[in-house]
């Protein structure tokens, strides 16, 4: 009878470890093949890892294009996408966890670990916080191009690291972009230093322009700071146009992803024009100038020159 037992045992443990292992191997072929599932809060990043990923990544971007990415109400198709993902990027300092602090309920409805599956794009970069309220970063790293740079290796290295088998074809990509964006920022640095001091003061609608500003030698002007708060009240609108009135400088500019209200009535004030739209939280539409970062960092840097000129 003991020796039944025993057979028996040993037959259900041979089984079950035939099973294990076909199984487990199952399991390994599927993840072999499949691509990594990469999801990213706003259409910046979305470009900046398709230009790393390229065609070896599947790719989902929360925010749409146009939109404003501070605030956001994530759509059931944003939580099963973000459940399951492999990595999801955002770009962090105060940009997706600032006001209604969406992104942070989204990663905890999809059961998403922060430095795990979670990444911080904006990670390496030297945060600037804001004037009216100290303790918070400023989130608009990526207007200057040595941060986007930055941003750009940071994906590199977690897409390396979550699929190595691709990691040379990551790092290769990423080069190969970072030169491009490099030659770009090279061009920015000296390119408004013929322009007179007084002349250069950057007038947008969001105060998004401290990095940018830092990098390329204009002052920023703005009437609200951050997206997250009131935007075109009587003292901001009074603060600006003192300022406006204080300078030589000759156009205004409104930002594509908020509203043009505000800034019409700066330029209705001022007497001023609005030179051209720029893009700060968000890329054009597919198909459209500005639909890329790299577009849309030329597109601001040249428009920029001309309305400030
Ligand atoms: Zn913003």
């Amino acid at each position: 009878m003991k020796r039944i037992i025993i057979t028996f045992i040993g037959v259900i443990a041979m089984i079950s470890g035939v099973y294990w292992f076909l199984h487990q191997r199952d399991n390994q072929v599927v993840n072999n093949n499949a691509k990594i599932q990469v999801v990213t809060t706003n259409s910046i990043l979305e470009d900046m890892v398709k230009n790393v990923g390229k065609d070896r990544i599947e790719l989902y971007s929360i925010v749409k294009r146009g939109t404003d990415p501070h605030e956001y109400e994530p759509q059931p198709t944003d939580v099963s996408k973000a459940s399951d993902a492999d990595v999801v990027f955002h770009n962090g300092l105060n940009l997706e966890t600032g006001g209604n602090g969406w992104f942070t309920k989204l990663m905890k409805v999809s059961h998403k670990k922060f430095n795990q599956e979670v990444f911080s794009a904006s990670e390496e970069v030297k945060a600037k916080h804001l004037t009216t309220n100290t303790k918070e970063e400023d989130p608009h790293a990526w207007l200057d191009l040595a941060n986007g740079v930055k941003y750009v290796r940071t994906i590199a290295n977690v897409l390396k690291q979550k699929d190595p088998k691709n990691a040379d074809f990551y790092e290769d990509n990423a080069d190969e972009y970072i030169a491009k964006l490099e030659k770009l920022h090279h061009q920015a640095q000296s390119k408004y230093l013929n322009i007179p001091e007084k002349q250069r003061l950057l007038v947008t609608s969001e105060g998004a322009f401290k990095y940018f500003s830092a990098a390329y030698h204009v002052r920023p002007a703005y009437i609200w700071e951050i997206n997250t708060e009131a935007q075109g009240t009587p003292e901001q609108m009074q603060a600006v146009l003192a300022k406006i009135k204080k300078s030589e400088v000759k156009h205004l500019f409104v930002e594509s992803s908020v509203s043009p209200k505000s800034m019409d009535k700066v330029a209705k004030e001022s007497g001023l024009t609005i030179y051209s739209k720029i893009f700060t939280d968000s890329l054009a539409k597919k198909g459209t100038t500005g639909d890329t970062y790299y577009s849309m960092m030329k597109w601001n840097i040249d428009h920029i020159y001309d309305g400030l000129k």
